[in-house]
Order: structure tokens, then sequence, then C-alpha cells
């Protein structure tokens, strides 16, 4: 029977699993790929691109040129509704589509915690966009140097590739007298929760190195457009040049949509299958979900790496619930490892718990993430813009 396939979300759980199944769909599946944005965006390689070493080809390809398939029938828009009982969404234009199977991977979104000044001052880190935008704002804002500081705030990994790549970008440790500062500031008493110790060792050796300042146990109370206000003992302020928002993540609005059980600050609740308990025609992944098939534990981790190795599953188990409404196969999650860039040359890596720093630790990242790249036309650009 024809089927039409609706996508929500094109990072890396909607995209990559379009892109497995688009090989395998009967030939009269009809397919509408949804996203707000126009561009893909590799967002470990961020950095990347913020200090000029990627460009957008490599790090945030077009969709149209992901996609280049009859069938797919590609439409940016932000869906702002969907009734997964009635099988419809509802894009922001007003149009309603209607769906056979829906698969929805619309990750998460910046969290603000409701700290005054910082959707009008503060510049997220999360989106192609932010990076061009911060990208813009340093270099009106070269002159930041001295007693005013570029400020990350979040010791999350996010916060500290971020605070290497501006380090870079600012030429700090080119420029003869005055550096720029660049200040980490966290809220916990340290910074990369999650990391082990010895990764973490070894990134604060590499900050100090660098001169880049993190300050733990900060929290932020408000940010204009001269400073930031933080708590530390008393309420106090210091002039930054700009500030860069890194301090953790929300999930989708979109989810609350569902009719489904949600974990927290995490995502919602679907089978091991990927699908949502009662509605099997609907695959959710990524970012959205919090724990497959079970209701309590711990929860996936918010990563690229999951919702990759998701795609995988949801592809298969897509392409069966079309063919004879079985799918199969259950995810586990796996952590292939972490890695944390400190610039072109240099890495701290921790996989399967050998722990490398220096070139071989950026190799090996490097190496991980080119294979995960959409496409051998993209790897070969960026193996081209590494090697220039
Ligand atoms: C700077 C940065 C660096 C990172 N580095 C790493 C890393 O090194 N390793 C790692 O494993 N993870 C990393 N992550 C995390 C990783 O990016 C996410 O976990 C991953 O992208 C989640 O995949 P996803 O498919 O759920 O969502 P995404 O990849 O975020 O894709 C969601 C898509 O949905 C679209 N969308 C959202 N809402 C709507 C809507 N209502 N209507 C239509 N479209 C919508 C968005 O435009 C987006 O294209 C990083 C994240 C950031 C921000």
């Amino acid at each position: 029977m024809a089927q039409h396939l609706v996508f929500v979300g094109l990072g890396f759980g909607g995209l990559y699993t379009l892109r497995q199944l688009l090989g395998s769909l009967p030939d009269d599946s009809h397919i509408t790929a949804i996203d707000a944005r126009e561009r893909f965006v590799f967002t470990p390689l961020l950095y990347e691109y913020l200090v000029g070493e990627l460009e957008p080809d490599v790090v945030a390809p077009p969709f149209e040129t992901l996609l280049p398939d009859d069938r797919v029938d590609l439409v940016q828009a932000e869906v702002v509704d969907l009734d997964v009982r009635a099988r419809w969404v509802q894009l922001d234009d007003g149009r309603v589509i209607d769906f056979d199977t829906l698969v929805v991977a619309p990750g998460s979104v910046a969290a603000f915690h409701g700290v005054p000044g910082v959707q009008e001052h503060a510049i997220p880190f999360y989106t192609f966009d932010d990076a061009e935008r911060l990208q813009t704002t340093l270099r009106v804002k070269r002159w930041a140097e001295g007693d005013q500081p570029v400020c990350v705030v979040g010791g999350g990994v996010v916060g500290i590739e971020l605070a290497f790549a501006l380090a870079e970008f600012l030429g700090r440790r080119e420029a003869g007298g005055a550096h720029p500062r660049i200040v980490v500031l966290e809220a916990m008493g340290q910074i990369l929760r999650g990391f082990s110790e010895s990764m973490r060792r070894m990134t604060r050796r590499k900050l100090d190195e660098q001169g880049i300042e993190v300050r733990t146990s900060i929290r932020v109370l408000e940010v204009d457009g001269e400073g930031v206000v933080f708590e530390n003992g008393g309420r106090q302020r210091f002039d930054v040049a700009a500030v860069a928002w890194t301090a953790g993540i929300q999930p989708n609005p979109l989810l609350s949509r569902f009719p489904a059980e949600r974990h927290g600050r995490h995502g919602i609740r679907v089978e091991r299958t990927l699908q949502l308990p009662g509605y099997p025609y609907v695959f959710v992944l990524g970012d959205a979900i919090s724990y497959p098939g079970r209701a309590v534990g711990a929860p996936l981790p918010d990563t690229a790496q999951a919702a990759f190795q998701q795609s995988e599953v949801a592809a298969k188990n897509i392409l069966t619930w079309i063919e004879n409404g079985l799918p199969r196969e259950a995810y586990t999650y796996g952590h292939l490892g972490d890695f944390l860039r400190i610039s072109r040359t240099e890495a701290v890596a921790d996989i399967r718990s050998v722990v490398l720093d220096g070139a071989a630790a950026s190799i090996a990242r490097r190496a991980a993430y080119l294979f995960r790249l959409p496409d051998w036309a993209i790897r070969t650009s960026a193996i081209r813009q590494w090697l220039r």
C-alpha cells in the first residue's frame, strides 16, 4: 500500500534515518521531510566552522543537496502542532499535513533558565546561525582585550570546546602585548561533569596552558549589554565584551504535543523499537527521547552519538513496520567515547577508557567524525579543508 511518511526534524536522528531508508523504501512511498532550517548542522564540528578551519559545505550542508530524491518533498517550516491519533502535523504557515507513518527528531533547544537578559544579550552556541552571529560579534569586538573578557557561561563540553575555539579565533597565542581574556563561568563545583577524571585533568592542564580562566560555583544572575551579574558570596558584576551561552539544553517544546510520559528535563519515553507507546506508526529518536523501553533509570545522553546509533535502528524498524507491521530491532545505547577539541592539531579523547591527548587524539577525533559525515563528497571536502 502506498505510504506517506512524514519526517519532523532533519538532524542526526531524522536526516540519517531518512537517508538510510531511501534505498529500501517501496517505490510508491512518498516522503515529506520538514525542518525549520535550511541546513543540517554537524554540531561536533561547529567549532571548526567558527575558527575558519572548515567551510559550511562540510559543517552545515543544505538539505536539498542531502536529499536529492524525487520521492522526497522537502519543506522548510516549523511544525507547531501535531496529533498522533488523528495523524496530522501543522506547520507555522497553517498548512496541515497528514501522514501514515511519522518520524520525529526535533532535538533540543537552548535553556536560558529564566536568567534575565540572556536572550537579548548573550549568544547561544547551538545552531549554525549562532556560530555566524558569534563570529560577527567577535569580529566587530576584536578590540576585546585586557579587562574586557569574552565570557562563556557553562563549563560542559560545549562551553569548554567553545572557550578553546574562542582562544584560537581571537588569536590569543599570536597576539603580542595585551591578550583577549576568555573566562568560563560554571555554576557547579567542577567543569565537564560526566567525563572521566583523567580526561578532565588533561583538559584543565590545556586550559591553564592557554590562559583560559575557569571559575566554578558561579551562578549567573543576569546578563546585560555591558556585562554579567553573578552570585559569588554576594552579588557581583564584571564587564565583558561578549557573552556566549552554553549553560544547558531543554527538550524541544514540540514534545508537549505528544500523549507520552515525560521525564523531567529529558525527553519522552518510547519503546525499545523507538515507537511511541500506543502509536506504533510514530517513531521518535534523538534528544527527544529519554529511556527506551524503561520507565526509570539513567536517561540516554543527549548526543549526536546516541541519535546516530538510533537512526540505524529506526530505519530498519520503519521498513519492517511498513512491510509487515513488525519492527524487531531493539535499541541499546553503546558509548563509543568522548572527544574534546583543543585546537587545529590537538584534542583530548577518551575511547573506551583509553585517554589520549595531543595530535593522536586530534586524528582519532577527525577520523571518528569523518565517517559520520553524511556522504563521501562531504568527507572529501572535509579532508581537503583539513589538509590546507
Ligand atoms: C555545539 C555543539 C556541539 C556538540 N558536539 C557534540 C559531540 O561532539 N558529540 C555528540 O555526540 N553530540 C554533540 N552535540 C549534541 C548533538 O548535536 C545532539 O545531541 C544531536 O544533534 C541530537 O540529534 P537530534 O536528531 O535529536 O537533533 P538535531 O540534530 O538537533 O536536529 C533537530 C532538527 O529538528 C529541527 N526542528 C526542531 N524543531 C522543529 C520544529 N518544530 N519543526 C521543524 N523542525 C524542527 C531543527 O531545525 C534541527 O534541524 C553537540 C551539540 C552542540 C550544540
